[in-house]
């Protein structure tokens, strides 16, 4: 079986998380967690990160910090994994969906603007399977309003937009380490951001609200969203290995472009001039003169031994979110999409094979 996806990991990991053992410090005190925050922070190009529990937690934590509550809209694309919206949910906030763009399949800016209300408080853009969104647009949008940009980057770790690496774009940004992300702790998640304020805003808030100057005092209500110590272990031991992975997961890519590329209906990933794309899953679009569909070509490739997923629904038409909007872009990418096996240690022979499959019903 070829799986969808595995965790690239080695005997560092292994070594980091011994010795934290034998250090006794297993919780979320020891020196992995500050090292992973200020390397990580580095790498998205900020000062301050805050590592947390996973990145539902991360997001969650972000809008907490930026002061989202009840009252409150947040504008997120429909076209995301779900706990994008279910973080705004919790904060008491409605969660208001935008179309997607059919060329970068994120957030689309123009049916944002027309979502915005005076009680729009943040708009959380998501880079979707590792293809930044169109960052300029949204931020001008974020400055003219006077709303935060909150992104959620749980798929595209070192992904770039005009040069500058998403997370550390907008005013906060928020990863997810499962075990399937382009890095890893396991469970576990970060906040980065460049503002200060927010920052120790969602260090408090992140250890149940406590003082940082009075023990077991608590201004306010708070999370315990920490990372533990043995976690951060692991994420010190993939930070030596992001650049390799992003490297591996771009070959990887290259190497389906160039075998798919002139296959009738199937259209490859985005990656628009201004972006570096890290294909965090790499994934195509089935559509017509494709002669099955694209539930037809997963099952092809099941019976091969190939595993791949479908696109996620879009957020605003399942139950506990359904509008009964058309947001037709969105909808018509979350069918016709696919993502295909993306290890970073996918084998050549390995995409040969998956690709084999495929042409069989090039149109
Ligand atoms: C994975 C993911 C999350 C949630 O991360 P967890 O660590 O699983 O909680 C949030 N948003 C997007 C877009 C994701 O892909």
């Amino acid at each position: 079986m070829i799986p969808v996806y595995e965790p690239y990991l080695g005997e560092k990991e292994l070594r980091n998380v011994v010795e934290a053992v034998e250090s006794g410090w297993i919780s979320s005190l020891g020196k992995y967690v500050n090292q992973f925050e200020e390397e990580f922070a580095t790498f998205c190009g900020v000062k301050y990160g805050i590592a947390t529990s996973n990145g539902t937690t991360a997001i969650h934590l972000a809008l907490a910090s930026i002061g989202v509550g009840g009252g409150d809209e947040v504008i997120v694309p429909s076209l995301t994994f779900v706990a994008t919206a279910n973080a705004v949910h919790y904060t008491g906030a409605r969660v208001v969906f935008a179309d997607s763009e059919p060329y970068t399949w994120n957030i689309d800016p123009v049916d944002v603007k027309k979502k915005i209300t005076k009680r729009t408080k943040a708009i959380i853009v998501v880079h979707l399977y590792g293809h930044p969104a169109n960052m300029e647009t949204l931020l001008d949008l974020g400055k003219e309003y006077g709303i935060y940009i909150v992104e959620d980057a749980a798929e595209a770790h070192g992904a770039e937009y005009k040069g500058r690496r998403v997370g550390g774009i907008g005013d906060i940004g928020c990863f997810s380490f499962y075990g399937n992300k382009v890095i890893t702790t396991g469970e576990g998640g970060m906040v980065v951001t460049d503002n200060e304020e927010i920052a120790e805003k969602a260090k408090l808030l992140r250890d149940h609200g406590m003082s940082p100057t009075k023990r077991y005092w608590f201004p306010e209500i708070g999370f315990n969203y920490r990372i533990t110590n043995l976690q951060a272990a692991v994420g010190v031991a993939q930070m030596e290995k992001i650049e390799k992975i992003i490297e591996l997961k771009r070959e990887i890519a290259a190497e389906y472009n160039s075998l798919l590329k002139d296959v009738d209906g199937v259209k490859l990933p985005p990656e628009k001039e201004w972006a570096r794309n890290v294909y965090w899953m790499y994934s195509i679009l089935v559509r017509p003169p494709y002669r099955i569909s694209r539930d037809e070509l997963m099952k092809e490739l099941a019976a091969e031994g190939i595993d791949s997923r479908p696109f996620f629904y879009p957020v605003h038409t399942m139950p506990p979110y359904f509008t009964g909007e058309n947001l037709s872009i969105a909808e018509s990418l979350s069918s016709s999409g696919i993502n295909l096996p993306s290890s970073p240690r996918l084998k050549r022979e390995d995409i040969k094979r998956i690709v084999g499959v495929i042409r069989r019903y090039g149109g």
